[in-house]
């Protein structure tokens, strides 16, 4: 693996996730860029940059352990560089404010309060605020910051025809591709009944890819269902496969589910769906033991989704410290080897730039094995080609259509 980051975009990304980046006061990150946001599920907070090679990432940039951090952003003329103690790392491209930010909907709501881009995909967290927030004893995962960002980012009860509207028009300026549902928990395992009209209604007015993310049901017919409306990908956050460590961080999804009952879900679900994630946050258990549930979730047809632990201001967990980059390696390598062996589609679908996490096709970059399998691999580019080249004649349909049906939809504020 190549060690300097300024040569490897991909081990830059990752050492930026875990010390974070200064901001110099030359930097109009506000103006420039996005803005800075608390984005969904939890442990996203930062500033939205495009390293090279077009890696997305969201930094860490307001948390206290960001002081350490030997990075600084400077704003040079036009440029964004990154310096590393000094030396100069590279230019980087901050990804400018959404228009569709500045829309409302129809019934005249913010569409910044309805959905975020997370990279290059729509985030909505459709539904109320996670009942883990609300009960007393408070039962939330510790690191979650959910309960924070409602009402305040984010609208706390949405409406389908704003859903839509925010979808469209995202898709019409950014060309998104994806629309990823995020739900918390809510008594009565409510949180299928509650998200099923969007996930119908997107999916029937704009045909772009959907993915949902919620606990798991404990009825699994209800995955069939979510399938059969056009649901791509579905995944789980169990978040740590050490069982007291899940117990310790996760109370309400310990006493409510428990780890097996995520699991099961995954390995259900491998079956049924193009893409299923299993979701766990690395530098919160022992590094073997996210390689562990990298394994696992490899074995049964999962794709493991590898988010680091970021202690976000106001959340329980905010005085931990960020994890170690050096720890973090084998982890990101082991999700890029295992999916490589297992022959697991990766990267195959259109303009999904994911800034909360490395995909796991990035986790080649820091692999001591990058060029094994080659079948696999050119096997994994030919899928990529020929699904884009069909999502693109299916979709196009939608967007002429959508055209003309919401073209007076969306009006500044
Ligand atoms: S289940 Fe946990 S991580 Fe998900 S929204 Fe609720 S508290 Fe946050």
């Amino acid at each position: 693996m190549e060690t300097d980051v300024r040569k490897n975009p991909g081990l830059l990304k990752l050492d930026l996730y875990c010390k974070g980046l200064k901001i110099d006061d030359s930097c109009r990150a506000d103006e420039d860029g996005r803005g800075i946001f608390r984005t969904r599920a939890g442990l996203g907070s930062g500033l939205e940059v495009i390293l090279p090679d077009n890696l997305w990432t969201n930094i860490p940039v307001v948390e206290p352990f960001v002081k350490e951090s030997p990075y600084v952003l400077k704003k040079e003329g036009k440029d964004y560089n990154i310096y590393m103690n000094g030396d100069f790392v590279c230019k980087i491209n901050l990804p400018p404010q959404p228009k569709f930010y500045e829309k409302k909907t129809s019934n005249g709501v913010p569409m910044r309060r309805i959905g975020v881009l997370q990279g290059t995909y729509l985030g909505i967290y459709p539904t109320g605020v996670c009942e883990y927030w609300l009960q007393e004893p408070k039962v939330q995962c510790k690191f979650c910051s959910v309960g924070l960002n409602l009402g305040t980012d984010d609208e706390v009860e949405k409406r389908i025809q704003d859903v839509v509207e925010t979808a469209v028009a995202a898709r019409e300026e950014m060309g998104i591709t994806y629309v990823h549902f995020n739900t918390g928990f809510y008594e009565g395992d409510s949180f299928m009944d509650q998200l099923e009209p969007f996930v119908k209604a997107v999916k029937k007015e704009t045909g772009l890819l959907i993915g949902v993310q919620t606990p798991p049901h404990h009825d699994l017919n209800w995955y069939h269902r979510l399938r059969s409306i056009g649901v791509n990908q579905i995944s789980f956050c169990f978040e740590l496969w050490d069982k007291p460590s899940f117990d310790a961080c996760c109370p309400g999804k310990s006493a409510h589910f428990g780890l097996e009952r995520y699991l099961d879900a995954v390995e259900y679900c491998a079956n049924i769906f193009d893409t299923t994630n299993g979701e766990i946050i690395a530098g919160l258990e022992p590094p073997e033991a996210s390689i562990e549930s990298i394994d696992w979730m490899t074995s049964v047809g999962a794709i493991p989704t590898v988010c680091i632990f970021r202690p976000l201001v106001g959340t329980e967990w905010e005085d931990k410290p960020s994890p170690k980059t050096e720890d973090m390696i084998p982890i990101f390598a082991r999700m890029y080897d295992a999916c490589v062996e297992h022959g697991l589609p990766m990267g195959i679908a259109p303009n999904i730039e994911v800034s909360i996490v490395m995909n796991p096709e990035q986790g080649r970059y820091l692999s001591e094995k990058p060029n094994a399998k080659p079948l696999n691999r050119i096997k994994m580019k030919l899928m990529g080609v020929a699904f884009r080249a069909w999502f693109k004649m299916y979709v196009s349909k939608f967007d002429r259509k959508n055209r003309k049906k919401y073209k007076e939809a969306a009006m500044p504020i």
